[in-house]
């Protein structure tokens, strides 16, 4: 029997009840919160995982045979699994935690990077990364004498794959890119551009930060060798996250911090290496926040993924079709592929004061060069003010901030 279709079930006002800051009233205003790129708000969920471990069952993991300890490393070890299905790696052991996408890039550049770059290697990388993808790969090439490459983009804020097979040349070692840009929106056509490193062997490492959230996410599907990003974007907290790497390349790398629990025997004639992931996870872990991470993640696997995406979609079109009704409003960042980011200037305005009138009516949005100066430079603007959705974000939200936006531009325009 043909089943009922069920239009999107999605219920958006549901869903904001499992987040209790959207409650808050800034200056006696309600929240309007569209600054979901630089982080994401918490469901009760994630907080009570962390009051929780605190109140409980707070102890160190792996080293004691007393019940708290042993109930903290049960919850702790079972998050690599719940991260794992998350991203949909082969193995738990191809995730290692870290505090974020940005130590998640400096480890590999200062593991895999320190041992296969060498003088006259390129690493490339893309013209719309976040400094976090572009700095450490500079930090890498000024130690060994290799050079930094970069794919160029076009006026929408897409990249223009023509000049690929040149950059992806036998001096080329390394491709580092973002999945999605965080100051454009843009959603890059990885397939692309890991199909054609491939081709040549070299590895490539996804900037996953702003993807985790909003896309679905499958490391063995995109087949890249890295793929690192950070639970605050993605509903949990902050000072976490996770590195996937392919196995057999980390089972190759140099370890990245040394201590404790990233050994397997230490005397003072020599020093043995734990097994991968420990490897690379010295000293005692961020045990609350890795647990939190978990609970977030069972937050995702509760909810309409699709609907969510889907809403999200929709606060993207609706909000993009409003602006461009404005007249001295000009988006930077129109590629055919993006998710729910909308970066723009205005004319005859700072982006900063707009930002701080909308402050005063509750609505936060950021200004500036969201971390990606290159990007601006590109463009010509000193920054921009960005507007990035998640799903429980609504329409009515937006109708409130384009009157305000409105106000602002009469208000403000020299
Ligand atoms: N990469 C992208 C695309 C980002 O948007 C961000 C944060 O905004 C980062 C990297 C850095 O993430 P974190 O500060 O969590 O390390």
């Amino acid at each position: 029997m043909e089943q009922p279709l069920v239009k999107n079930a999605f219920d958006v006002l549901e869903v904001r009840k499992d987040f209790p800051i959207l409650s808050e009233l800034p200056y006696g205003k309600p929240l309007v919160y569209f600054d979901n790129a630089a982080t994401s708000q918490k469901p009760q969920v994630v907080i009570d995982a962390l009051v929780n471990y605190y109140t409980h069952y707070n102890a160190n993991v792996h080293r004691g045979v007393h019940f708290l300890s042993q109930k903290a490393s049960d919850a702790f070890d079972g998050v690599r699994e719940k991260v794992r299905g998350f991203i949909n790696a082969a193995s738990e052991r191809e995730i290692i935690f870290v505090r974020g996408t940005t130590e998640g890039v400096n480890l590999v550049a200062a593991t895999y990077g320190r041992k296969n770059i060498q003088q006259g290697d390129t690493i490339l990388v893309s013209a719309m990364e976040h400094h976090s993808n572009i700095v450490p790969w500079q930090l890498l090439c000024e130690e060994k004498g290799a050079r930094l490459n970069v794919i160029p983009m076009n006026d929408r804020g897409e990249l223009v794959l023509d000049t690929l097979d040149e950059l992806l040349n036998d001096n080329c070692k390394f491709v580092s890119i973002t999945h999605t840009a965080n100051s454009l929106g843009t959603i890059n056509p990885l397939e692309t551009v890991i199909a054609k490193a491939h081709e040549r062997n070299i590895p490539v490492l996804v900037d996953g930060a702003q993807a985790v959230a909003h896309e679905y996410v499958d490391v063995q599907a995109l087949d890249c060798d890295f793929f690192v990003f950070s639970a605050h974007k993605m509903l949990g907290p902050t000072g976490i996250g996770a590195v996937y790497g392919k196995l057999h390349l980390l089972e190759d790398m140099p370890p990245y911090h040394g201590g404790g629990e990233m050994i397997k025997s230490v005397s003072f004639k020599g020093t043995t290496w734990n097994d991968v992931p420990y490897k690379f996870e010295a000293g005692t872990p961020n045990i609350a926040d890795v647990i939190a991470m978990g609970a977030a993640i069972d937050y995702w696997n509760s909810i309409d993924r699709v609907g969510a995406h889907e809403q999200e979609i929709e606060l993207l079109n609706y909000c993009t079709s409003l602006l461009a009704d404005i007249p001295a409003v000009r988006i930077i960042g129109t590629a055919k592929n993006k998710a729910a980011v909308i970066s723009f200037v205005v004319d005859k305005v700072n982006a900063m004061d707009i930002g701080m009138f909308l402050d005063t009516k509750g609505i936060a949005v950021r200004t500036g060069q969201h971390c990606a100066e290159p990007v601006m430079d590109w463009f010509g603007i000193p920054g921009t003010i960005r507007a990035s959705f998640m799903f429980y974000n609504t329409k009515e939200e937006i109708d409130f901030f384009i009157e305000q936006l409105k106000k602002a531009i009469q208000l403000l325009a020299v």
